[in-house]
């Protein structure tokens, strides 16, 4: 165990001399339920600097959801308003090939995206829906990683699929597959290929999960991400440190993998 990283959790002291990038974030309101102070980026970096978070890394629910491109532009503001800590996923939505790479071309050519992030769940259609593949074949071409909601088999399995069509686009696997049936299927898929990694956010904490994630799926799979401003990010920033886990694979979980596939992310 890490000690001294548990030690700075407990005392409540933000963690030192670690670098913590928190990959999956959100940004804005949302249809569902309240976000604290309406989800900016300033709000989070406060929150992530109460616990020593250096990046985010967000993607906005307009995007992800109803609008596009107005949940972009957000989105481009929020990694303007702190160029060095805040990170951007073009979020996509089914649409034609010409609008989708039209989209995804202006975004990459501003400052401040690192990735693609799909939201089957939201969008009513498969993770492997056709209409998705343009922005795939684009990371593929551009060596980005694709953040991808799952919560469920199909979900993971839709995700296998793609893994294996699109070999060296690393692929995120949302909550580790979300429902706690799917954990196993979300894993054994982690283990099997490469480019396939799973992030932490879960809005429950169930016990010993980075502990089994580490032993099936191997530490350099896992990545750290909150759901942040959905709830609050300590907990799960606790989950990984104070794991039964050794110091190195922390490091790995809390930034050094993400850095690994995600080359835009600044030194
Ligand atoms: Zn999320």
């Amino acid at each position: 165990m890490a000690e001294k990283y548990r030690q700075m959790v407990l005392s409540g002291k933000a963690i030192e001399g670690l670098e913590i990038i928190d990959a999956h974030n959100h940004l804005g309101p949302y249809f569902n339920f309240p976000v604290y102070r309406q989800g900016s980026a300033e709000s989070m970096l406060e929150r992530a600097d109460t616990m020593g978070v250096s990046k985010i890394c967000v993607s906005a629910h307009a995007a992800i959801g109803p609008n596009m491109v107005w949940g972009n532009d957000e989105a481009e503001r929020a990694a303007a308003y702190c160029p060095e800590r805040v990170f951007a996923y073009v979020g996509v939505k089914p649409c034609s090939e010409r609008e989708m790479l039209d989209e995804i071309e202006k975004r990459f050519a501003a400052k401040g995206f690192i990735g693609l992030k799909l939201h089957p769940g939201l969008h009513g259609v498969q993770v492997a829906d056709n209409s998705y593949i343009p922005a795939i074949e684009y990371a593929e071409k551009h060596s980005l990683p694709v953040l991808i909601h799952t919560w469920s088999h199909a979900d993971v399995s839709d995700l296998d699929g793609l893994s294996t069509r699109f070999a060296s686009v690393p692929f995120i696997i949302a909550h580790m597959g979300g429902a706690p049936d799917v954990l196993d299927h979300a894993l054994d898929v982690m283990r099997r290929r490469e480019n396939v990694f799973g992030d932490t956010a879960l809005s429950y904490a169930p016990h010993g999960s980075i502990e089994y994630a580490v032993k099936k799926a191997g530490a350099e799979k896992v990545i750290f991400g909150t759901d942040m401003p959905f709830y609050d990010p300590v907990f799960t920033l606790a989950r990984v440190v104070c794991a039964d886990i050794r110091e190195s694979e922390i490091e790995k979980i809390v930034g050094l993998n993400f850095r690994g596939i995600c080359p835009l992310i600044p030194r």
